[in-house]
């Protein structure tokens, strides 16, 4: 078998679209399955809309999407001579004609045409010149452009779909397209193609939107006489209410970047983006890396639509809960010390990361994330509603202070009281302040649920948590006592 070489070549036109992330992803998944190789290729020929911040940001959101390619970037415009040389091939060998039609001539055509309720195709009006005509215009000095001469004859152009089986469309339904602008400048599709041969593209997987490219550039591939890749063509992806999924309609949830900043796994969104449009033909939804390299194929990619369940779920914000639970998966089963490594850049920012957690607190720092992952959703929530873990300036929830400290107002002294027991303490752990907290309970006649839901909102701030004994082991007797001793400020 020949080798797989795949491509991803975005138009770098805006942000890496989480559309684009799935495209790169399978493309990257048949590469690595076949041994074989993916290439980038920044796709900027559109030159006004193309941007290097663009460019940097669709690069950044593959390494963290962990993505790795093996060629490129190769960029477009680098291979403008290419381009330049197939149009001239396709017109020497009769493939493509020049056209001289002006705009104008071609609106009053179009519209004539619609008028009459007629075909609105260019109508071939130069298709036929004979290379005298062509010569005379050519001298006047009138712009064309160059069209691409569709086979006049009965019959289809065909391929062989991976997903979706044999594609074909009638040659008459195809008009003379336009390879080259008048100003010289080569289209997308005639680039696109050209740069495909270069690249000895085997495999095309991109989205069902480029469809109506494809049968065209079939016909480019048979003029400019070059084997025609295999094509998987990868459904769409809309929102329940049938919408595409776009920035227009469902805002900054559409870029690899937003999933990025509220602290998504990268692989995760991967596993996620897989399953969107790829069907395992199982119940297995999550994938190691490894795993989804060996059960992926193209013909398993989907056929229909696929549904981005667009909706607000527990991760307060929206997106698809499928998404937000494949994440907290990898959260509370990762290797830790990935965690660690995933968060410390937050912790930084948050201004709570300390030295020592890569040296003398390594163990604690490990112990602990793994001790609170389990209640939260993204790699965020560590420095956030985890903080009071990792420093003092904690804020204590609303809810919680209402419920399990406002409420009481006796623990105001009762807390303390408790700071004084764990004091005595000569061995501080999970059995001795269990037990020094029920005692004390006993004592002054209270349910135990009380004094331990108060500390734990005294202590953390948050509701609910990991085993209350758990909690005060992973702070310390230092920090429990200091904190326990300070409640006034909550009552204020
Ligand atoms: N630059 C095109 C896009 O971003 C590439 C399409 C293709 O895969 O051929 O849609």
């Amino acid at each position: 078998m020949t080798e797989v070489r795949v491509r991803f070549p975005p138009s770098p036109t805006g942000y890496l679209h989480i559309g684009g992330a799935r495209t790169a992803l399978l493309n990257w998944l048949w590469a690595r399955k076949n041994n074989g190789k993916l290439i980038l290729r920044i796709e900027d020929t559109d030159a006004e809309r193309s941007t290097q911040q663009s460019i940097e940001g669709i690069i950044d959101g593959m390494n963290w999407l962990g993505l790795d390619w093996d060629e490129g970037p190769y960029f477009q415009t680098d291979f403008s001579d290419d381009h330049k040389e197939a149009a001239e091939k396709l017109l020497a060998s009769g493939h493509a004609y020049k056209c001289f039609c002006t705009k104008e001539e071609l609106d009053q055509k179009r519209e004539a045409a619609m008028a009459a309720k007629k075909d609105v195709r260019y109508d071939g009006t130069c298709r036929d010149l004979t290379p005298e005509q062509v010569a005379e215009k050519e001298v006047q000095g009138i712009p064309y452009v160059i069209r691409f001469k569709v086979p006049q004859k009965e019959g289809k152009v065909s391929y062989q779909d991976k997903v979706l089986g044999i594609i074909e469309r009638a040659y008459d339904d195809i008009e003379d397209f336009v390879i080259v602008r008048s100003n010289g400048k080569p289209l997308y599709l005639l680039c696109n193609v050209v740069d495909d041969i270069r690249d000895r593209i085997s495999h095309i997987i991109r989205g069902q939107d480029h469809m109506s490219n494809t049968t065209r550039q079939v016909l480019l591939y048979q003029a400019l006489d070059a084997p025609i890749p295999i094509f998987a063509h990868m459904p769409l992806t809309l929102d329940l209410q049938k919408r595409k999924i776009s920035k227009r309609s469902h805002g900054e949830i559409v870029a690899v970047q937003f999933y990025r900043e509220k602290g998504f796994i990268p692989w995760a969104l991967c596993n996620f983006l897989a399953l969107l449009g790829w069907n395992p033909g199982t119940d297995q939804e999550i994938f190691s890396r490894e795993e989804l390299i060996e059960a992926f194929t193209l013909e398993r990619i989907g056929k229909v639509n696929s549904v981005f369940n667009y909706q607000k779920g527990n991760a307060k914000f929206f997106t698809d809960p499928k998404l937000i639970s494949i994440n907290e998966h990898y959260l509370r089963t990762m290797d830790i010390k990935e965690l660690a490594e995933l968060v410390k850049q937050d912790f930084e920012e948050q201004d709570i990361w300390n030295e020592a957690y890569d040296g003398d607190k390594r163990e604690w720092f490990l112990s602990t994330l793994d001790l609170i992952r389990d209640r939260f959703h993204t790699t965020r929530d560590f420095a956030t509603l985890g903080r009071a873990y990792f420093a003092e300036d904690y804020t204590v929830e609303a809810k919680p202070l209402k419920k399990n400290i406002l409420k009481h107002p006796d623990l105001k002294s009762r807390l303390p009281m408790l700071a004084e027991r764990f004091a005595a303490l000569d061995d501080f752990d999970k059995e001795t302040t269990e037990s020094a907290s029920r005692e004390l309970a006993a004592e002054l006649d209270i349910k135990p649920g009380i004094l331990i839901n108060g500390m734990r909102t005294a202590l953390t701030g948050q509701l609910a948590g990991p085993g209350m004994f758990d909690i005060l082991v992973a702070l310390g007797k230092d920090r429990v006592i200091n904190r326990l001793k300070n409640i006034n400020h909550l009552y204020n």
